[in-house]
């Protein structure tokens, strides 16, 4: 039981591993700040893939937790250390306990949202954009007529990816499940789609590329998608591994990258968010493009805090496009 003297809030908690239905709404203690933190008012929360991996194990987290890598909010407390945030500050976080009403958050991991930006766009934009925007500049710097590949062409990342590498002046080709879902990538910069529920994605692939395969993979669907991944990369290419959508790609043996002479990479968001200079550096580069119009955001639906489970199901649902997002 709390203490009474305790502060309490209300967040979602996990106490145990396994479905949605692990995801608790309950009192919680409101967390301290620390040194080096800032306790953030959370309100906007954003639904990540990420965030069932550690809900049901996947990606191994102790128990209990609360998930939630991303929101916005303002500022209401500031730890020692902290100079860059003030009380009343703006701001949007990634890689913090944020399925919460208040959320410490390590100020490296926190940027201002510009004053023309709501919180809801901030959220949607900022853990998928910066995911997507690292991969199409650092993990394979995308340049006018290449061919990329984008796995779920129509999610959260695979909407801003089409985006990107298409501003970037790449022929981009999406996979996605559904009909609906093509004419939304198309609606993105996807310049073909490929239904690879029934189509033969490779073979699609060839016949887009004269044989020839892409420059770039970007497959964040796992399992499923390894394979035909694999085989869609040009000779000298790049395929980049960010996610499990599907599941979690088996181990491989790495002479299956020789043939083609593969550049493999497999990224997670938060070591490039490691220093100051390099969060400023990201966190800039996307605000800027959407200072710039240069990006759609697309919300798939807003929930409530006590309505976690139900975001679960639904991003895991295939039925979903573009961001979820949790208000309070
Ligand atoms: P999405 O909105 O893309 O949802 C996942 C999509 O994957 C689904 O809509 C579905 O699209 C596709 N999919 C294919 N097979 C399955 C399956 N068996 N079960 C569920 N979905 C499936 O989610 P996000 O944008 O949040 O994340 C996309 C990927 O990017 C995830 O793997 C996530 O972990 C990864 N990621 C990685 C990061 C990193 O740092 N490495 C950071 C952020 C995200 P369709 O029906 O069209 O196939």
């Amino acid at each position: 039981k709390l203490a009474r003297h305790m502060s309490t809030m209300k967040a979602v908690v996990v106490e145990r591993i396994g479905g949605p239905e692990v995801l608790e709404y309950k009192d919680h203690p409101k967390p301290q700040v620390s040194s080096g933190k800032i306790l953030v008012k959370n309100h906007a929360i954003g639904v990540n893939f990420i965030d069932t991996y550690h809900r049901s194990g996947v990606y191994p987290l102790p128990t209990p937790f609360v998930p939630g890598r991303e929101g916005s909010g303002e500022v209401v407390e500031v730890g020692e250390g902290v100079s860059d945030f003030k009380v009343g500050d703006r701001v949007a976080y990634v890689d913090a306990e944020s399925y919460a009403e208040y959320t410490a958050v390590n100020s490296l991991a926190a940027g201002k949202i510009p004053d023309n930006v709501s919180y809801d766009d901030a959220t949607a934009l900022l853990l998928q954009g910066l995911t997507a925007w690292t991969m199409v500049r650092d993990g394979y710097p995308v340049k006018k007529g290449d061919y990329v590949l984008v796995h779920a062409a129509a999610g959260g990342v695979g909407l801003l990816l089409c985006q990107m590498a298409n501003l970037l002046g790449a022929t981009v080709i999406g996979t996605v499940s559904t009909e609906e879902k093509a004419a939304l990538a198309k609606e993105n910069g996807a310049h073909h789609t490929i239904n690879y529920s029934h189509e033969d994605t490779v073979a699609r692939v060839n016949e887009i590329t004269n044989g020839q395969g892409c420059h770039a993979v970007l497959d964040g669907v796992g399992a499923s998608t390894w394979e035909t991944s694999l085989q869609s990369v040009r000779r000298l290419g790049t395929l980049i591994s960010f996610g499990n959508a599907s599941g979690v790609v088996p181990p491989i043996q790495i002479s299956c990258l020789s043939d083609k002479s593969i550049k493999l990479m497999r990224p997670k968001l938060f070591s490039y968010l490691a220093t100051r200079e390099d969060k400023e550096k990201w966190f800039n580069e996307l605000f800027q493009l959407q200072a710039e119009h240069k990006l759609k955001l697309r919300v798939h639906k807003t929930y409530k805090l006590e309505d976690a489970q139900s975001a679960h199901v639904d991003i895991q649902s295939r039925k979903t496009t573009g961001k979820l997002l949790i208000e309070l």
